[in-house]
């Protein structure tokens, strides 16, 4: 029962027409799985099944054998747009999705959760953008600030579209790197849609590789000897 369970997942955003068909999938807890396919084939679909931005979908989303959309399980979403509030700089950002997270929980006092925004500003490198508005940011630094308020609500679940697929190659690199590092600091069960076949074999203990039209289940390749 533990770990991310995907039971006969079928979205269809029309009637009759499938966006993702029979997926079923177990993956264990603290693990990345990297999703691979190409455009139109659902990876997008998936992670807004989970993250509880579907109307509807048919089948079951369990997390240690409860539904995914219960309390306990917090979900953290890098979506492909940043998905940042252009008129809150970064540090308030960071702050609101923290308190959406954990509503009156945590620390109320205002100075150390200062601290913990900066922390993880720090750990993607970005501190000295705390003050800023997303739109005043380059798209890598604004990928950076929806990565760091992903990890910010220390999520149960982690999921990213396409997070580096706009980046140049070096600035690519370098973010693997600066994911793997925080991951390892906190690794949430951790969904990761690229399209690169690279980094798919890089970050991924599984490979979830989805096809348009879902006409069979999704391959998954298993590169967990990568990791041993
Ligand atoms: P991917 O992320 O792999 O590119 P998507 O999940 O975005 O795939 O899309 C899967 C299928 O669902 C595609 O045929 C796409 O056109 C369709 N689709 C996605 N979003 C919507 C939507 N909001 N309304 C209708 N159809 C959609
Ligand atoms: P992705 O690159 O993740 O597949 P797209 O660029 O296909 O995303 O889609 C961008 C937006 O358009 C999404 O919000 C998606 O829901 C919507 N969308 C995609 N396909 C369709 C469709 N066939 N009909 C309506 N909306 C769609």
């Amino acid at each position: 029962n533990s770990g991310l369970r995907i039971n006969n997942l079928h979205v269809a955003y029309q009637k009759g027409q499938l966006a993702l068909g029979e997926m079923n999938l177990t993956l264990p807890e603290h693990g990345i799985y990297t999703v691979i396919g190409p455009s139109g084939s659902g990876k997008s679909t998936l992670l807004r099944a989970i993250a509880g931005l579907l109307p509807g979908y048919e089948g079951e989303l369990l997390f240690n054998g409860r539904s995914v959309h219960d309390k306990e399980t917090l979900i953290g979403l890098v979506p492909q747009n940043y998905g940042l509030l252009p008129w809150k700089t970064v540090r308030d950002n960071i702050r609101i999705a923290m308190k959406i997270a954990r509503p009156g929980g945590g620390s109320s006092n205002r100075q150390e959760q200062d601290g913990k925004i900066l922390h993880w500003l720090e750990s993607m490198g970005i501190a000295q953008l705390a003050g800023r508005f997303p739109l005043s940011l380059s798209g890598g630094q604004q990928q950076r600030v929806a990565i760091a308020r992903a990890f910010a609500i220390l999520p149960t679940i982690l999921l990213l579209d396409e997070p580096f697929s706009a980046l140049d190659a070096l600035t690519r690199e370098g973010l693997q790197q600066i994911f793997i590092d925080n991951w390892q600091a906190h690794p949430a069960t951790t969904l990761f849609v690229t399209h690169d076949v690279e980094e798919a074999i890089l970050l991924g203990q599984k490979i979830i590789v989805m096809l348009p039209g879902q006409q069979e289940p999704p391959e998954i390749l298993d590169n967990s000897a990568v990791f041993a």
